[in-house]
């Protein structure tokens, strides 16, 4: 019998720091109405806020895409995390420890015709001890005359005060340029954007009938590669015209000349299963309808899900299934495919060509999920919503803070949640759901991974 249950640690991100690294952060941190949603709104240029613009929702939303000078990074406000902790001073000074735990770099807003408070000067003893870089800005300095003011703040002993005012725009340039140059710089985007037709890699079993499919698709005329009309398709793959658009069929030659030598074959096949499916940006998993889901189908759905492709579930030779196994597909689906719920199924039949039309669509949807990025500002709301209705499970007495969020990738779509304590399989699950039930992703895989600092 075979059991789902033994892939599934291959579904998770085991590693909590895993994958590439996101968009790096800066935190802004100081004691309330020194200005830092005001700030924050001129750095991010206002886009995301104005989306927002209700009373009492905007310190919700905590985290934010910023875009300066062509780089990319999430400015978070941390004044809407925690803003009910007891004291003002524990609570800024709490937001200090949690900025440095969480972000790249952070910001200590001050207001400059104040000078430094007590609370201010808590929140600098804290932010000297900080490994990342920290900066300070001295707001509130509309005019010339303010300047004097700003030169008493190298008294908090983070170095060079930087005087802004985020209400008039006033040199935040100068400090945005600043920022850029603390945060560290992060690798571009692997796969980047695709040119040319999209990648599909036409993976199963051996005998699943991907060699049919594909006959089907074609059309038993049309030649594999027109390599002679100076195109740079590699060899291997098929061009396929699906629904008014051309589909590259990744390594296909195989299919085509039905390479099956006896021995060693399989290996052979699953070695360029996984090759293909590096290759490609979706997957169609055929299966046959008409046999068990059995291993060699769930490794090959395992290989696809752990290389990050989008896929479609292909239910092969469906003109062999009658009602009764139309039943027992059905028990085995629900007890073999539940790490897969969120991928697109059609039955379809080679031999009659049974529904081999939905297969555009789907493979469609399932790119446009794979593609798909939810603005940080959006992400973030509803987090907190979420959170704020099923907090994360308290473990050895302590109760995990989720701080914020961002998509920090698309193909395949990587959420990276900044939390204060160890987030759970099980809580990170039901994120996952509670995700896709918000905001689709029919077809792609989600990754979440949890980057924890204690
Ligand atoms: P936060 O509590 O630190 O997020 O502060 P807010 O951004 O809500 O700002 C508090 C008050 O300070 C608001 O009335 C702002 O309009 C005002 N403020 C913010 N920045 C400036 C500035 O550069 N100059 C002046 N004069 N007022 C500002
Ligand atoms: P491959 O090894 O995955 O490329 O599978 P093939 O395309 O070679 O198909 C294996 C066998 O299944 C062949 O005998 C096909 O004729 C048969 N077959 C493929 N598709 C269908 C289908 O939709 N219905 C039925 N009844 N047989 C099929």
């Amino acid at each position: 019998e075979t059991e789902w249950t033994a892939v599934d640690e291959e579904f998770g991100h085991p590693d909590e720091d895993g994958g590439e690294p996101p968009q790096p952060v800066l935190a802004v941190v100081g004691r309330p109405n020194v200005g830092k949603s005001t700030l924050v709104n001129r750095i991010i240029g206002r886009r995301e806020a104005v989306v927002q613009d209700k009373p009492g929702v905007t310190r919700d939303r905590v985290a934010y895409d910023a875009l300066w000078s062509g780089r990319r990074f999430t400015v978070v406000d941390t004044g809407g995390w925690d803003p009910k902790a007891e004291g003002l001073q524990a609570s800024v000074t709490e937001q200090a420890e949690l900025a440095m735990m969480t972000a790249d770099a952070v910001l200590l807003v001050v207001d400059a015709t104040v000078g430094a408070t007590t609370t201010d000067e808590a929140a600098a003893r804290v932010l000297r001890r900080s490994k990342k870089p920290v900066l300070l800005a001295a707001n509130k300095v509309d005019d010339d005359r303010l300047l004097a003011d700003t030169a008493a703040l190298w008294s908090l002993g983070l170095g060079e005060p930087h005087p802004v005012s985020a209400l008039h725009g006033r040199s935040s340039g100068d400090l945005l340029d600043a920022v850029l140059h603390a945060l560290p710089t992060t690798p571009r985007e692997v796969l980047g954007e695709s040119r040319g037709p999209r990648r599909v890699a036409l993976v199963g079993k051996p005998n699943v009938g991907k060699s049919s499919l594909l006959n089907r698709l074609t059309g038993e005329t049309r030649a594999v590669v027109d390599a002679a009309a100076g195109t740079t398709v590699d060899p291997v793959d098929s061009l396929v015209d699906l629904d008014g658009e051309t589909w590259r069929f990744v390594d296909t030659a195989g299919l085509r000349k039905r390479v099956k030598t006896a021995s060693g074959m399989e290996y052979y096949a699953s070695l360029r299963t996984r090759a293909a499916i590096e290759a490609a940006e979706v997957a169609i998993v055929l299966l046959d309808a008409s046999e068990p889901i059995s291993e060699q189908d769930l490794r090959v759905l395992t290989m696809v899900v752990d290389a990050g492709r989008a896929c479609v579930l292909a239910f092969n030779k469906w003109d062999l299934v009658d009602e009764d196994r139309r039943h027992q597909l059905t028990r085995e689906l629900d007890r073999g495919l539940v790490r897969l719920p969120w991928a697109e199924r059609i039955n379809v039949s080679a031999l009659t060509g049974r529904s081999v039309r939905k297969l555009a669509p789907a493979l469609r949807t399932a790119l446009t999920s794979w593609d798909q990025r939810v603005p940080t500002g959006h992400l973030n709301s509803w987090l907190a919503d979420l959170v704020a209705a099923t907090p994360p499970p308290v473990r050895s007495g302590k109760q995990p803070k989720v701080l914020f969020a961002t998509q920090a990738q698309t193909r395949p779509p990587t959420l990276v949640l900044f939390t204060s304590g160890f987030l759970e399989a099980g809580y990170r699950r039901f994120i996952e759901r509670r995700f896709r039930e918000e905001f689709g992703f029919t077809g792609s895989p989600v990754r979440i991974s949890v980057r924890v600092r204690e």
